[in-house]
């Protein structure tokens, strides 16, 4: 190596020196971890905004909830979150007999998290339906959205179809056939998780994403019931067991309205 060479080596390595101190340093800027810290006492923000939105009896009762939900979110729910991201849903396409059948296989850690969301804090329901958290009827939208809140903090995949069972319960009570109604509302706002009915909407279309006007599935009327034709396309919570899906109904109902929920 001639004296040139030597120069540059030694002014590059001095160089990358350089930008790991400074890597170093500007690392020491990330905000602090909060795990082991209860998110909901340590939030100052929320305890300042929540009295000014929220009924001051409904906050009193909630209080205690939000407070264990907040412990969770900086100790066990933080856990089972980075457990769950470690080892994502599995696709299967057969059964144990080799038979086509695609189901998908969750690991624990994200089970324990759907207990915490649906089962002990309702958070799927308690905005639907009364009763949810002892609160004699269905909670404003409100509390809803400080659960969601806290929870996605330490967990935001499963509030998707958290969500999801939410707002298509609501779909399903408002517009669907009385004996819908009555066989699917209690269980998909259930907190009972062996009769839970878990809930998914499939919107997108490779035509429709963000121009959801766009979308081609076509519902045909067939007696008394409807055929759906086409494709979907992007979908949170695929193996749900119940399914919103929006087509374009055609024929008899063409004139009535340009989409409807199926
Ligand atoms: C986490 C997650 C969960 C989802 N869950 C569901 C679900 O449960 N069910 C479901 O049906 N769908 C779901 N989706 C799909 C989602 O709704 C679509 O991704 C969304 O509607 C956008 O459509 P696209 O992906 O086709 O993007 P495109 O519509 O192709 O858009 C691509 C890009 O082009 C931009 N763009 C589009 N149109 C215009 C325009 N006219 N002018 C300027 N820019 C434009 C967009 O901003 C975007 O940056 C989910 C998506 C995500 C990310």
């Amino acid at each position: 190596m001639n004296y040139q060479d030597k120069k540059v080596s030694s002014e590059m390595r001095n160089r990358s020196l350089a930008g790991r101190e400074a890597t170093a340093e500007r690392s020491k800027k990330f905000a602090p971890s909060y795990d082991g810290e209860n998110f909901f006492v340590a939030d100052r923000n929320i305890a300042t905004v929540l009295p000014q939105y929220l009924d001051t009896s409904l906050l009193a009762h909630l209080q205690p909830h939000l407070e264990e939900l907040g412990a969770l979110c900086g100790g066990r729910l933080g856990e089972l979150a980075d457990a769950a991201e470690r080892n994502p849903p599995k696709l299967h396409y057969r059964d144990k007999f080799g038979r086509d059948n695609e189901w998908v296989e969750y690991h624990p850690a994200y089970q324990e998290m759907e207990s915490i969301a649906y089962g002990r804090f309702g958070i799927h329901a308690m905005a639907y339906r009364s009763g949810v958290l002892g609160w004699p009827v269905r909670m404003p939208p409100l509390a809803k959205y400080v659960f969601q809140y806290l929870f996605s903090q330490a967990e935001f995949g499963l509030l998707c179809p958290v969500n999801m069972a939410g707002s298509s319960s609501e779909l399903v009570r408002r517009y669907g056939a009385p004996e819908i109604r009555e066989k699917y509302l209690p269980a998909m706002l259930s907190q009972d998780l062996s009769e839970l009915k878990r809930s998914a909407q499939f919107i997108t279309e490779k035509a429709g994403g963000s121009d959801v006007g766009a979308a081609e599935l076509k519902a045909v009327a067939e007696g008394d019931h409807w055929r759906l034709w086409g494709e979907k396309w992007f979908c949170s919570n695929v193996s749900a067991d119940v399914v919103v899906l929006l087509a374009r109904p055609m024929e008899r109902r063409r004139a009535e309205r340009a989409w409807d929920s199926f």
